[in-house]
């Protein structure tokens, strides 16, 4: 058995503290040599404390004096931006989890790659915004990809059992052989669907007619996950299950058009995978995002822990729908994004971030935060395969211009 050294990007998050309950509870597995935040000083220090990484990173530099402070041991202290790249890089890692909320992920992910480290994704943020660049670029480095979003993560288990291993991430389209590891051939003949399951929010039966009125309040009660404020109003909005689409066309190298979404509120089935035969696998378990982490953690291996077992007698029901497309337009935008490539997606998501801001300020409305994303769409000039300045150009542009539209 080896234990896994990790570096934990957003380590102050919901993500984060999920992953430090993983390492706790798998010490022979996992072990963290890093961890970074944004501006939480004295969250990442107690952390710190606890955990004892000999790496740890603050992004904002005006609060490492208080960060200094509250230590209780002298780990190498990292800050800015630069200190997160650095972070991602730090020699003893093998992995970088990146859970850092928003796209200040990106670079320390590429940088990390580049160093030769394997990922696990929990920011769909990055994969959204420069899927191709990051997978072509994991493959040129022969480096994994390991999905922590719980459907990607559940997808991967699935397609696990079709796959000699070690292979976690088949071709991207149109990189062909670029992608490293060993790959069945016929991977893209196999998989019909992917089938997302989403648990619709808290709106799932809420009449259109009433979205104007949604308080912030209402829209950050998520019925079934505990997470960060972001992702939970995109839960609300269905524009997580949108990023998610396009974050599964590019991790698995599926096209979009066989990416879907299906609404399941009890979140215990986290995906599907629909096969040429007709057979469908589904991943299930409670919804806690430990489960993800840890898989992407001890792959290609599974290890005993803590977490509760699902006690089918007590489950009683999982019901499926379909989603209302018509009154939950993030998922057409999205589809339409994925679909149209190039900077779509980075436009789509920095729009969405934007808007997402400005209803948790109460400024715009709750049906305000779609209406933004595809105004900002429709007036983006599109650059195919873009490189990652032209995607950076993109994320700017776009979040002035939902400014903009926001009324900020
Ligand atoms: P949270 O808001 O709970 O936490 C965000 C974390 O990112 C904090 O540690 C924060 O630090 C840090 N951070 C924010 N901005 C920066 C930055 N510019 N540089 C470095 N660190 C930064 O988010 P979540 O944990 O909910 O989500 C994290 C990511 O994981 C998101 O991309 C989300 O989509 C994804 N995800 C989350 C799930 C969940 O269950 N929560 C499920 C699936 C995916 P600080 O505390 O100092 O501000
Ligand atoms: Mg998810």
């Amino acid at each position: 058995m080896k234990r896994k050294r990790i570096v934990v990007l957003g380590a102050t998050g919901s993500i984060g503290e999920s992953a430090l309950k993983v390492a706790h509870d798998i010490p022979d597995r996992m072990e963290i040599v890093g961890l970074a935040a944004n501006s939480n000083a004295l969250k990442l220090a107690a952390q710190a404390n606890q955990v004892r990484p000999e790496a740890i990173c603050l992004v904002d530099e005006s609060r490492v004096g208080e960060l200094r402070a509250a230590l209780e041991y002298e780990p190498q202290i990292f800050s800015g931006e630069r200190g997160l790249v650095e972070i991602a890089c730090l020699a003893e890692a093998e992995m970088v989890l990146v859970a850092v909320v928003g796209t200040g992920g990106l670079q320390p992910a590429l940088a990390a790659i580049e160093a030769g480290k394997d990922l696990a994704v929990a920011s769909k943020e990055i994969l959204v915004m420069a899927g191709e660049i990051v997978m072509r670029e994991a493959g040129e480095k022969g480096v994994q990809i390991l999905p922590v979003d719980s459907e990607h993560n559940a997808i991967f288990q699935c397609l696990d059992s079709q796959r000699e291993r070690p292979t976690p991430n088949p071709p991207s389209p149109g990189t062909g052989s670029a992608v490293a590891s060993v790959q069945r051939p016929t991977f893209n003949e196999e998989v019909r669907r992917l089938i997302l399951t989403a648990s619709g929010g808290p709106f799932r039966n809420t009449p259109a007619s009433e979205f104007e009125g949604i308080t912030v309040e209402q829209a950050l009660k998520h019925p079934t996950w505990n997470m960060g404020p972001k992702i939970t109003i995109d839960s609300a909005t269905l524009f997580n299950k949108g990023l998610e689409m396009i974050e599964a066309h590019w991790l698995f190298g599926v096209e979009m058009k066989r990416v879907e979404v299906v609404v399941h509120p009890q979140s215990i089935v986290h995906s599907m995978v629909e096969f040429s035969d007709g057979s469908v696998l589904a991943q299930l378990s409670h919804s806690d995002m430990c489960f993800p982490i840890q898989y992407a953690v001890t792959w290609p291996e599974r290890v005993p822990n803590s977490l509760p077992p699902l006690d089918f007698g007590k489950l009683r029901q999982l019901e499926f729908a379909t989603p209302r497309s018509d009154d939950f337009p993030a998922l057409n935008l999205a589809r339409r994004a994925g679909e149209t490539g190039g900077t779509l997606p980075a436009v789509l998501n920095a729009a969405n971030e934007v808007a997402v801001s400005a209803f948790l300020a109460r400024r715009i409305s709750f049906p305000r935060i779609w209406q933004t994303v595809s105004a900002v769409m429709e007036k983006h000039a599109n650059v195919a395969h873009p490189d990652l300045d032209a995607i950076l150009r993109a994320d700017q542009w776009a979040r002035l211009e939902a400014q903009k539209q926001a009324g900020d």
